[in-house]
């Protein structure tokens, strides 16, 4: 039960920063927000609406002094339960927030409030001629700021990335009521990054600088229709691995097509058990056809019956039409919906579908598969009707198998949904108890009060009832199974200095770096971990250790047709990324394994090239200079053939000093300011034993 008159003793004070109307707590409002697009409900005590972004720092700085949790929300089309106010508290509208504040073509920005809706701002850049690249499924309503909440993708993001990778510089409200303005190009760890996808537990964006591109001069769409999933999936793994990057490459089932196409001509013939939906654009035309005719040649050697091309815009229109008109079309046939959102590495995606379909079968559910299959995110939508409580309990035990399903292939339990409420007991299945505390670190060093949309993404005790445990992919995908001795030295080291109290210098091959500068620390090479590169050439991913020279590892990947889209850069793997040598690096990194100060490993990411699930500490560690945790290794985003070294344009981040954000995280990452201490010299006491560092 809610304390009643909290919210009454603060409504004069609220009232005062947004107005009589701005604050709510009629019974038609309160029901209003007690639900999302997923199935948890809870009701708030109190719904603020802002009409002006200033008026949130003053809010959450007396929501937070008087104790009382909140939650942003903006079109609440969040799939996870993301928005359901589990403390009660308020639920902070954002979607008067609608402006776009600017559009500056010279600079590729657009400057725009949270509650913009994301196809109302295609529509306002499509007359200066250009786009913003997510467009999730939903996007004639959600908005930017809920994109940015959930780090939502589309099928866009295939080649232009998702919503965190198309952001430049957020500006946002902490839950202690301080606003800040971050860049994932500022010197230091990458906060930005971490704000994307969060799911409005570490803060609530105020106002995002968003990257915008011009509209590709030519686009072609084509049709594969396939017998089988199995033949579909295969020949989207050889077209992404020859080196084609379409802009969008989905695939549908024969059920979510017979079910989008109902009243209308199907223009495929009824064997077809699976369509993908191949786009390509850009500047060049003749380039365009000779790709398209290359995943032709592909398509036919995989048993395609029938390719079609769509010169016709109407008919391109009508084709998205179709795809977007899934979950709508799929919503008639029963009042509840749920998309399952697992990803898997793209050459696994046979296996994966192939277990959700029998899952599917199992559980007797009536299911369909449409998805975003060159990124190897899987979208099974399943219906039901959620007063059928027997019905209810059969969907969710499918998907909690679906997702074990795919933690056992090396993937991750969501790609762009998000894990809110209703995903967290699977973060117990997909991830050990190190790489949670970590997590859990992160969110006391900006929440340490938990008022911030509280317990939400990890999870809390009794999540996992059935006590299953953390759920190892059966492929020895897992790093902890494949450490070398070099790594596992690193561990050791960490571990006996910990216990000692001895502060270290993490040391790379000394490109940036300086032996004069570690201030008494006792240095620790990495040089030593330099084992070869372990290259997945058919899902364009390499792991490779720290200590290996970026110009070694090229040469290695070179040697087998492969790139990195990168400049050269001179330095160590491990030095270039903590040093944030090149701040766009962080959108070829997939994972990371880091040691702490006490010696424990932590697996972040891995083989998939989408992963929402928990907050993005791989980027975090980009520019953490090695005082948040010690790299060991980390997983790349390749390219297939030779392509051209992005040129480097001296995009270095100046010198480093720590905010009380940075601060905040160093002492909760390592609070005994045991690495690379002089960074935040004066940020920790001093251990016992151990000379404070200044
Ligand atoms: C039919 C349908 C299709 C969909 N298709 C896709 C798809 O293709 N791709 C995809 O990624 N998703 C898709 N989704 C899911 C959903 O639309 C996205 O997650 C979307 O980004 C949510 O936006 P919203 O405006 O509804 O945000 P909300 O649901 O209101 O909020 C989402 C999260 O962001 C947080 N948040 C809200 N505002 C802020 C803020 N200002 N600062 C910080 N955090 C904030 C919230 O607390 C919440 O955790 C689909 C959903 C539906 C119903």
């Amino acid at each position: 039960m809610f304390k009643k008159d909290r919210i009454s003793e603060i409504r004069p004070e609220l009232e005062a920063i947004v107005g009589p109307d701005g604050v709510r707590t009629g019974e038609a409002e309160i029901l209003m927000y007690s639900y999302d697009a997923g199935m948890a409900r809870a009701r708030p005590e109190v719904v603020i609406t802002f009409s002006a972004a200033d008026q949130v720092a003053p809010v959450v700085k007396l929501l937070a002094k008087s104790g009382i949790p909140f939650l942003p929300r903006l079109a609440g089309t969040n799939l996870s339960g993301g928005t359901i106010p589990l403390h009660g508290g308020a639920v902070l509208n954002m979607s008067r927030l609608k402006k776009i504040r600017q559009i500056d073509t010279g600079a590729r920005l657009a400057l725009v409030e949270p509650g913009v809706v994301n196809l109302e701002l295609q529509n306002a850049l499509a007359p200066f001629g250009f786009f913003y690249a997510p467009d999730p499924g939903s996007q004639k309503v959600s908005t930017i700021g809920g994109n940015i909440g959930e780090n939502a993708g589309g099928p866009l993001c295939l080649k232009y990335g998702v919503t965190v990778d198309n952001v430049e510089k957020l500006e946002f409200v902490s839950p202690d009521g301080e606003t800040h303005t971050v860049s994932y190009r500022d010197a230091g760890p990458d906060v930005m990054s971490l704000l994307v996808g969060s799911e409005g537990t570490l803060g609530i964006v105020t106002a995002a600088w968003l990257k915008i591109l011009p509209l590709p001069a030519h686009i072609k769409t084509a049709t594969a229709a396939f017998k089988s999933m199995d033949e579909a999936m295969n020949a989207v793994t050889r077209i992404i691995g020859c080196g084609i990057l379409p802009r969008a490459l989905e695939a549908m089932d024969k059920v979510s097509l017979d079910t989008v196409m109902a009243g209308r001509e199907n223009p495929f013939p009824p064997s077809v058990e699976a369509v993908l939906l191949l786009e390509l654009d850009g500047d060049d035309p003749v380039r365009i056809t000779k790709d398209l005719d290359t995943c032709h040649k592909i398509c036919a050697a995989e048993g395609c019956q029938n390719f079609r091309m769509s010169g016709d815009p109407a008919e391109r229109e009508m084709l998205w039409q179709a795809r977007r008109g899934v979950n709508p079309a799929m919503a008639r046939l029963a009042p509840d919906l749920l998309v399952e959102d697992g990803v898997v590495p793209r050459p696994l995606l046979t296996a994966a579908l192939r277990e959700t379909r029998e899952i599917a079968a199992k559980y007797k559910l009536t299911s369909a598969m449409i998805f975003h299959a060159g990124d190897g995110n899987m979208h099974m939508h399943i219906i039901f009707d959620r007063r059928d409580l027997q019905e209810v309990r059969r969907v969710k035990k499918a998907g909690y198998e679906m997702m074990k399903a795919y933690i056992k292939l090396g993937g991750t339990i969501s790609g762009e949904h998000g894990i809110g409420v209703e995903k967290r007991v699977a973060m117990s299945w997909l991830y050990g108890p190190e790489e949670l505390e970590f997590f859990r670190a992160i969110k006391r060093a900006f929440d340490p009060a938990e008022l911030c949309n509280p317990d939400k993404i990890l999870p809390i005790g009794g999540d996992d009832a059935c006590g299953e445990g953390r759920t190892l992919p059966a492929s020895g995908l897992s790093a902890r199974a494949s450490q070398s001795p070099a790594a596992r030295g690193i561990i050791d080291e960490l571990r006996v200095r910990s216990g000692r109290n001895i502060a270290t210098a993490v040391t790379g091959l000394g490109t940036r770096l300086k032996r004069a500068d570690l201030g008494g620390a006792q240095p620790l090479d990495l040089r030593a971990l330099n084992a070869a590169a372990v290259i997945d050439a058919r899902n364009l991913t390499a792991r490779v250790e720290a200590g290996v020279r970026m110009t070694d590892f090229r040469r290695q990947l070179a040697a087998e047709g492969l790139r990195l889209d990168l400049p050269e850069l001179e330095g160590s793997v491990g030095g270039l990324i903590a040093s944030k040598a090149w701040p766009d690096l962080r959108d070829l990194l997939l994972g990371l394994e880091i040691v702490t100060a006490e010696g424990t490993l932590v697996e972040l990411g891995g083989k998939t090239v989408k992963n929402v699930a928990g907050y993005d500490a791989v980027r975090l560690m980009c520019g953490s200079q090695g005082a948040y945790g010690v790299i060991i290794a980390a997983t790349f985003a390749l390219a297939a053939g030779q392509g051209q070294a992005a040129a480097y344009a001296k995009a270095e981040p100046g010198d480093f000093t720590p905010g009380p954000l940075q601060r905040n995280l160093k002492e909760q990452l390592d609070p005994r300011n045991l690495l690379n201490p002089w960074i935040y010299a004066g940020t920790a006491a001093a251990a016992p034993g151990q000379e404070a560092v200044k």
